[in-house]
């Protein structure tokens, strides 16, 4: 209970459209590490789950072909990821290349969505290459999925939580003698100002105890797992506020459905 009895608030460090660092005060790590795992594994995206070949002259066999495709990251927005999951809805998306001359290198923006809602994320993705007359007809079809499913429909590229760091300094005046910690740590966590040591990017700290190794009459390294850093980078198809968003929703449907379980047997 004392876990929780003290007040919660977050420190945002690092917020833009695809990256969020975050330090969550007084949330222990094995309640981030719920939100965490709703990101990776819990977020629905849309993802190409199907794919029907008509004509591959290309060297790459046609199972290779499609596993590509499945891992090309669509784009479209949440509302629309929400509603199709409703409905049960598919997005079709066509690709169909000759190689006319010479190589070809078929990209991912050749394929052309059937729904103006969806398009791929990067028109810069390599699928094949088709040599002089080689080609290629296909159809695919996007279905909603999430992380837990297949890779292929998180929305992450990296989800991660950790406990703060704590770096104790025993004599912060040691600077003058020596600089081993601060040349020692590979995050540029520790600088020497003027003979002081001073910890000037705690949360890049990966708490590796070099510095500690350098000079362990004097420094400290240490993880507090009673609050949380949350590192969230997106794949690119949801920001990383709507990945936060659908995620705490998925988290709130869970223990929904827990709780109903738990009014069936009362
Ligand atoms: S903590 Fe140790 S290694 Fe670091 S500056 Fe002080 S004396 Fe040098
Ligand atoms: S534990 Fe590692 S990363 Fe952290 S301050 Fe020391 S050397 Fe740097």
């Amino acid at each position: 209970m004392s876990e929780f009895s003290r007040d919660i608030n977050v420190e945002v460090i690092e917020h833009s459209r695809d990256v969020l660092k975050i330090v969550l005060h007084n949330v222990p790590v094995k309640i981030a590490n719920s939100i965490r795992r709703s990101v990776m594994s819990l977020v629905p995206t849309l993802a190409v789950d199907k794919v029907i070949i008509f004509k591959n002259d290309s060297i790459m066999n046609d199972d290779m072909l499609a596993h590509r495709l499945g891992l090309i990251p669509l784009r479209t927005s949440l509302d629309k990821i929400r509603e199709l999951e409703r409905n049960g809805g598919k997005v079709s998306l066509l690709l169909s290349i000759e190689s006319k001359n010479d190589v070809t290198t078929v990209k991912s923006s050749d394929i052309v969505s059937r729904d103006k809602d969806v398009e791929v994320l990067s028109g810069d993705i390599d699928i094949v290459k088709l040599g002089k007359g080689e080609s290629i007809e296909l159809e695919m079809e996007a279905v909603v999925g999430r992380g837990r499913e297949h890779a292929k429909w998180s929305p992450v590229t990296v989800s991660v939580v950790r406990g703060l760091p704590v770096i104790d300094i025993k004599d912060p005046n040691c600077g003058e003698k020596c600089d081993d910690c601060v040349d020692a740590c590979p995050k540029g966590v520790l600088a020497n100002q003027g003979g002081k040591l001073v910890v000037v990017d705690r949360y890049s700290c990966t708490v590796c105890k070099l510095c500690e190794k350098a000079c362990p009459d004097n420094i400290s390294v240490d993880i507090d797992e009673s609050s949380s850093l949350l590192y969230i980078e997106s794949v690119g198809q949801l920001s990383v506020d709507e990945i936060i968003k659908a995620a705490f929703e998925e988290l709130y449907r869970k223990f929904s459905e827990l709780y109903d379980a738990f009014k069936v047997m009362a």
